[in-house]
């Protein structure tokens, strides 16, 4: 049974073929090849786009989609998140899709082996499809056929990177593609890992071809860790001075905090792909439908 815990549960064949499926997808609309699926989604954080993607994604295919709002169901009456899920198994998806603040709930499901699982966010861990759609836009922009040919470009990772699951699944695919990728966060915002790390956006901005912005997620800092984001924005907002002319891939996995991760004025300067990525975002997740459901 194929489950998207993390990247890692694709090979490199299946990575060049969700590359060339969405790629595909994005020139014309396939047929209804899902058209006999079900899909549930089951959404215990809140979502505006990955929810919104992966229905739009699913529905172009022609596959069905059930919602399951977690705070009208009965895990508010006291049943456990595992009894929650074989209840909807039982009703024999062809997926399930959920988003859930702890890092491991997606593995755990998924080992159950009742319905593939598709990790649409977990905790600060993993975030598999955003970092897919991620290495879409990026060979999207370089104009490349593969992934691997991503190798040698410079990605900087640049905010709350300890607290992003979107920075941990793309660290580990875009490492694995062979990119440079750098770490620029306040310490309190940098993991502890051995990538090249750098506190000054200046330091690097030189070198990168590739700037990811990210959100402070308030919502994970268990205190909060800067007064006044005003000051984090004077030394890390991706604005038009910082950036120069300099063609840089400007990326954020959204929601953007205007003018504290990317200024107004950047997100309308046509190196920022933030728009772009959300397009690409249902190609992708249609490519990963097809790969998990179609067999
Ligand atoms: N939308 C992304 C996520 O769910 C990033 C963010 O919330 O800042 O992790």
């Amino acid at each position: 049974m194929q489950h998207l815990v993390d990247t890692n549960d694709f090979n490199d064949s299946q990575l060049i073929q969700i590359m060339n499926d969405a790629k595909a997808f994005k020139t014309k609309m396939p047929s209804k090849i899902l058209e006999d699926k079900l899909l549930i989604t089951l959404f215990f954080e809140s979502s505006t786009r990955t929810r919104s993607s992966f229905e739009v994604a699913a529905k172009r295919l022609g596959a069905s989609v059930v919602h399951l709002d977690p705070s009208k169901s009965s895990t508010n009456k006291g049943e456990s998140l595992e009894d929650t899920f074989e209840n909807l198994a039982a009703m024999e998806p062809d997926g399930v899709i959920i988003r859930h603040e702890f890092n491991n709930t997606p593995k755990k499901l998924a080992n159950k082996a009742l319905t593939p699982i598709i990790n649409a966010g977990a905790g600060n861990n993993a975030h598999p499809t955003q970092a897919l759609l991620d290495c879409f836009t990026m060979m999207e922009h370089f104009g490349v056929d593969k992934p691997e040919e991503l190798k040698g470009k410079k990605l900087a990772i640049v905010g709350d990177i300890v607290s992003s699951r979107v920075a941990s699944s793309g660290i580990r695919l875009f490492t694995r593609l062979g990119l440079d990728v750098i770490l620029v966060a306040p310490k309190p915002f940098m993991p502890n890992n051995d990538l090249p790390q750098y506190e000054d956006l200046n330091d690097v901005i030189e070198k990168v071809d590739v700037i990811m912005s990210l959100r402070a997620q308030l919502e994970r800092h268990k205190a909060p860790i800067f007064e006044d984001y005003n000051e984090y924005a004077n030394k890390y907002c991706i604005n038009k001075e910082r950036m120069g002319n300099r063609e840089i891939l400007l990326l954020h996995p959204g929601p953007v905090m205007r003018n504290i991760d990317i200024s107004d004025e950047m997100l309308e300067d046509k190196r920022s792909k933030v728009l772009e990525q959300v397009k690409n975002g249902v190609f992708v997740r249609m490519a990963i439908l097809k790969l998990i459901l179609d067999n």
